[in-house]
């Protein structure tokens, strides 16, 4: 508990400046499994993620996944990733920095990404010469490899008084994505357990986070969401390494037809 409060009060403390990075260091974790991690999800369709990260001094699992399908490779929220091939896609769903880094965004670019963000991130990004097409949610987008559909990820929690790590009026986003496969993959971003997500439907797997305290859904809003959408595979993100509790407790709360898939908790 004392991590999330110490990140939520570092973060409350940047978004006081309006820049929320500058108090948060991000780096690689000692926790990293040195091989990322992978699962199918689909024919010729992968998920990988490079693993934990170090918000200042906390060992923490992010929201970063490479999304691999036939001939696109899309990246989500890329922070910290190494050894990797360029990106045909990068979504970013808000400007906090264990979710948006230019350098990792700076490392993916090749002559044809295309890079759609949220408004916030974008003005993150005014020095990348790629295509940047600014999303807000609901909205639906469609691209050569694929289409998507942007949803709504908010807080109703405060982190002190009334200010909030993710106000609604930021306008961030969490991501559905339709493969041409017909897999559809839904990466929630930052958000707590809010109507406008809970009538998701046919999603073949959720990224959710878990990590609670004001910033995200805790292990049981996130279980909640997770069997009202009922996918066929769950990951969980957005956590501290090591409360392994809380892996242990939303994988008690979330319904057993749903496969969860751990991917480099404590290796
Ligand atoms: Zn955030």
């Amino acid at each position: 508990m004392e991590f999330y409060r110490f990140y939520s009060l570092t973060l409350f403390a940047g978004l006081m400046v309006n820049q929320g990075c500058t108090m948060v260091k991000i780096t690689i974790s000692e926790k990293r499994n040195p091989i990322p991690q992978q699962v199918t999800i689909g024919e010729k369709t992968t998920l990988t993620t490079w693993g934990a990260i170090k918000v200042n001094n906390a060992h923490f699992f992010p929201s970063s996944f490479q999304l691999k399908a036939d001939n696109a490779t899309i990246y989500i929220d890329p922070v910290e990733i190494e050894n990797v091939e360029p990106a045909d896609y990068i979504l970013i769903t808000h400007a906090h920095p264990d979710h948006f880094s230019l350098k990792d965004i700076n490392g993916l670019l090749k002559e044809e990404t295309k890079i759609i963000c949220s408004k916030g991130a974008s003005k993150k990004l005014r020095k990348v010469k790629s295509q940047i097409q600014i999303v807000k949610p609901n909205q639906r987008l469609e691209f050569e490899d694929f289409s998507m559909e942007t949803t709504f990820a908010y807080n109703t929690k405060s982190v002190f008084l009334w200010i909030k790590a993710h106000p609604k009026s930021k306008e961030n986003v969490g991501y559905v994505i339709t493969l041409k496969n017909g897999r559809r993959v839904y990466h929630a971003g930052d958000t707590d357990y809010i109507p406008e997500i809970e009538d998701l439907a046919e999603i073949d797997v959720v990224l959710v986070p878990i990590g609670g305290d004001n910033l995200t859904m805790n292990t049981r809003e996130a279980a909640m969401i997770v069997n009202k959408i009922e996918p066929n595979m769950v990951i969980p993100m957005h956590y501290e390494i090591k409360n392994s509790d809380e892996l242990n407790q939303f994988g008690a709360l979330v319904n057993e037809r749903i496969r969860i898939v751990t991917l480099n908790s404590e290796y």
